[in-house]
């Protein structure tokens, strides 16, 4: 991690990440850490672990952190986390607790990956010092200011605030299980088409986009090509993850880096969890998502169908077909209100009647990545490319459903959005995008 990296962090957050250290045996720094950033010697000090054993080279990563905060004379709380099949999940009943089984401390520290961590930055409240010691380079949303919580049963991204301080221990990361590191590399490898996703939602809302934005994060994770057993991948890895947080923090918007591959991977998030079924990591799920976005776009583009006739608008049964996707998994119509009236609020920031101003179609092009590269950057990490190789596996007609869903959910606009108004938004369109994904060795 370059001074550079340190630089942007800081000039990103508005000088409220102030520390931001990634090195082998960080963890144990994390006492001079929060004296550093002024907590005096005997504060209370709350600990966020979500329960896994986080293994490090001398032991496990929340104890050694525990440790190090009393050997630097902090009275350390270790408030238990309701966990259940889904692991830690961020409802309104868990962060409720958290919040008050952290009240009154002069510190927060979180011990882990990316739920936990944002467990911290939802409930440490400002004033109150927070510390996020990263176990595993799982997800990019360790350097920013927002929580993905789950609300009404669906989750949103949601502003809470940065870290004082994020100590990423290099020790741990090197232990952290395969699977969260394949799952950092897939939920990094969006910007493949994320950005293009982005450029377009702009132009159709009128909203200030820079390209010139994406270009550190699009450098970072073109390293990532070269795979796991590459001089100096997991460095790679924590830059690219770092650097797309701290994006995500500067421009206040998980969009840039969040497009049709995030909503793919929320939605079968959704469906899983209504109907009380277990699914994988949010980066495992995203890096797939990603083939079959790059092949949306490939299809689309090589189609002619990213165009838009001047006077198009979102169709007038929109809601009904929002209702209609969402009774597959929610028979009491919970899900497709909720969706319906995200959607809506798309429908209301459309500003396409003038349809697509010349150049937006050679700048979205810049962004793209094919299907064929997302897969040799999956693969060279040893990352599920199918919807069929996640855990659990995804089967062919929920995949088709869920593909099916992307613009029915959110109030994100992408390119699904363009072909809803276009009119192409059609089952056949599906078949040849999930040909295309598959022909590159990825998709269903
Ligand atoms: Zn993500």
């Amino acid at each position: 991690m370059t001074a550079a990296l340190q630089a942007y962090a800081f000039e990103a957050s508005g000088g409220k990440l102030r520390v931001l250290r990634y090195e082998a045996d960080v963890r144990l720094a994390v006492g001079r850490v929060l004296r550093d950033l002024g907590v005096p010697d005997g504060a209370d000090v709350a600990l966020l672990a979500d329960g896994a054993q986080k293994l490090t080279s001398t032991g496990e990563l929340g104890e050694e952190v525990t440790a190090a905060l009393a050997a630097g004379g902090y009275l350390v709380r270790r408030p238990a986390l309701e966990i259940g099949g889904h692991g830690l999940v961020l409802d309104e009943a868990t962060v409720a607790s958290a919040a008050s089984a952290v009240d009154g401390a002069r510190a927060v520290v979180t011990v882990g990956s990316g739920t936990v961590t944002d467990l911290g930055k939802a409930v440490a409240p400002a004033g109150v010092l927070l510390v996020a010691v990263q176990s595993a380079p799982s997800v990019n949303g360790f350097a920013d200011s927002l929580s993905v919580l789950v609300r009404g049963g669906a989750k949103s991204t949601t502003p809470t605030r940065w870290p004082d301080a994020l100590l990423i221990d290099a020790d741990a990361l090197d232990r952290s299980p395969a699977r969260l590191v394949a799952a950092g590399v897939g939920d990094a490898v969006a910007i493949g088409c994320s950005g293009a996703d982005w450029l377009l939602a702009s132009a159709l809302q009128g909203t200030q986009a820079d390209a010139a934005a994406l270009v550190p994060i699009r450098d970072a994770v073109a390293r990532l090509a070269a795979g796991a057993h590459a001089p100096g991948a997991m460095p790679a890895l924590v830059d690219a993850l770092t650097v797309g947080g701290l994006i995500i923090g500067a421009l206040g918007t998980t969009a840039p880096l969040s497009g049709n591959e995030h909503l793919l991977s929320h939605i079968l998030d959704m469906s899983a969890m209504a109907q009380d079924q277990p699914h994988d990591l949010h980066g495992a799920q995203v890096g797939v998502a990603t083939v079959l976005s790059a092949a949306l776009w490939d299809v689309a583009l090589s189609e002619g169908l990213v165009r838009l006739a001047p006077g198009s608008a979102y169709p007038d049964d929109l809601e009904e077909r929002v209702s209609e996707v969402w009774s597959r998994v929610d028979a009491s119509g919970c899900l497709g209100a909720t969706c319906a009236a995200n959607v809506e609020r798309k429908r209301a920031l459309w500003q396409g009647g003038d349809g697509l101003a010349p150049g937006v179609l050679a700048e979205v092009r810049a962004q793209l990545v094919t299907p064929e590269a997302v897969v040799g950057t999956l693969r060279a990490w040893g990352a599920p490319t199918r919807l069929r190789e996640l855990t659990p596996p995804v089967d062919a007609e929920t995949a088709r459903w869920a593909l099916s869903a992307l613009p029915f959910m959110r109030d994100r606009l992408t390119l699904a959005d363009l072909l809803v108004v276009g009119g192409a938004w059609t089952d056949e369109f599906l078949d040849k995008v999930i040909a295309r994904a598959d022909a590159a060795g990825g998709g269903l």
